[in-house]
């Protein structure tokens, strides 16, 4: 049982996914008392939970967030870098549970992914520590789809090439995607409307209309609709964004491989789904062995990796953001070797970043935290 649990960030993408989840599977029934806080609707009245304190709490106050026991912060990196240290820095001694990669990498936190890590969790636990941080969501989700393979011990290095839904990027971001549609298709419509009306008229007016920054563009930078982005997170200046260097870095560390580490190579780019992210993987096997075999270690590492057979039928109908979106499971398919050298092999895999690649680390940390206290 836990007695008190603040919740921050539970009306953006990621919080609202993990709140939902977390009375669909009971979590909350462990509780004494919720209390949810907002940045900018605090007094206002929250939704109605068990358990639950009607009115939402002002994100910003060190005092009410100190009285909690838990507090899960899906608010953003920002929030995290104003609020964490103060409030350690006060003495809270409390659990603190976030979606934010600002605290990822210090050395007192543990990136918890369960189905791999759980047992570098459960040491964190028995040493006393207090901040457990869920991963990027490429990397959690590409963990969680290759599980088999880096079990065995399989994975010499690996690239990973990234298609990346915007709801990756807020709430606020897959609005402004949705609005960049609509625009579109209306700026279009009288020519569409003409049945005899030139194609390549319609993709000129549309093309001018992209590059004279005349969509709704706010909060990503670019359009984004009939277009993608081939950069995801801060330039780091040297020819790599910071969402690909997570995929070295956070992936190691929640393996545990800091100190004899597996390369990882990637190139991180924004389409415009709206939900799951997919990746495309070129890996170097440490052993020769057959597609079939390997199929089967990536099959059954863990019950939510649902192999998808390597025909084109069942590649469209299972392999996509439209099949995969809102379910736990993680579609896996396109595995085969290269014809080139068979110790290098391809898999495609597609899975919900809501989900895995977010909230359900979280949930999960949270349930093993209720064992715990
Ligand atoms: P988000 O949707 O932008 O929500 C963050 C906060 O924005 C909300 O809690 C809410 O706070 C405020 N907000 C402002 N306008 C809103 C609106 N129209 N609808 C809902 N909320 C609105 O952020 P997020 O994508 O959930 O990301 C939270 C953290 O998780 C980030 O650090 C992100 O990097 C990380 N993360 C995200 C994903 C993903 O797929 N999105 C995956 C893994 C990790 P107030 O109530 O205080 O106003």
């Amino acid at each position: 049982m836990i007695r008190r649990v603040g919740f921050v960030g539970w009306r953006g993408m990621v919080g609202s996914v993990l709140l939902d989840r977390m009375q669909k599977e009971g979590d909350l029934n462990y509780v004494e008392k919720l209390v949810l806080y907002s940045t900018s609707q605090a007094g206002l009245r929250g939704p109605k939970i068990a358990n639950a304190q009607p009115h939402l709490a002002d994100a910003m106050d060190l005092e009410c967030l100190s009285t909690q026991d838990v507090i899960i912060s899906c608010q953003g990196g920002d929030y995290t870098q104003k609020i964490h240290t103060p409030l350690r820095d006060m003495g809270w001694q409390g659990y603190w549970l976030d979606a934010a990669s600002t605290l990822r990498m210090n050395e007192n936190s543990t990136i918890v992914l369960d189905p791999l890590n759980r047992s570098i969790i459960e040491q964190s636990l028995h040493d006393g520590k207090l901040d457990f941080i869920g991963g990027n969501c490429t990397v959690s989700l590409m963990l969680m789809a290759l599980h088999g393979l880096f079990e065995e011990n399989l994975v010499d290095w690996i690239t990973a090439m990234t298609y990346q839904a915007i709801s990756g990027g807020g709430a606020q971001q897959m609005r402004e995607l949705l609005v960049q549609m609509g625009e579109i298709h209306q700026h279009a419509s009288p020519l569409l409307r003409l049945q005899d009306s030139s194609i390549l008229d319609i993709e000129n007016r549309i093309n001018q209309q992209l590059n004279t920054n005349s969509l709704t563009i706010s909060t990503i930078g670019y359009p984004l609709a009939n277009n993608l982005l081939p950069w995801i997170d801060i330039d780091l200046e040297n020819g790599t964004g910071r969402e690909e260097w997570k995929g070295h870095a956070e992936t190691n560390k929640i393996l545990g491989k800091q100190s004899n580490p597996i390369p990882v190579e990637s190139t991180c780019v924004r389409v415009g789904t709206l939900r799951c992210h997919s990746q495309a993987f070129t890996i170097a096997l440490s052993k020769d062995i057959g597609s079939d075999e390997l199929t089967e270690i990536i099959g059954q590492a863990n019950q939510w990796v649902k192999v998808i057979p390597n025909n084109k039928q069942n590649t469209l109908q299972s392999l996509t953001p439209v099949a995969v979106s809102g379910s736990l499971e993680i579609a896996v398919g396109r595995i085969r070797k290269t014809s080139f050298n068979s110790k290098l092999m391809t898999v495609f895999t597609v899975g919900d970043q809501l989900l895995w690649g977010a909230a359900e680390p979280i949930r999960r940390m949270f349930g093993i935290l209720s064992e715990h206290l």
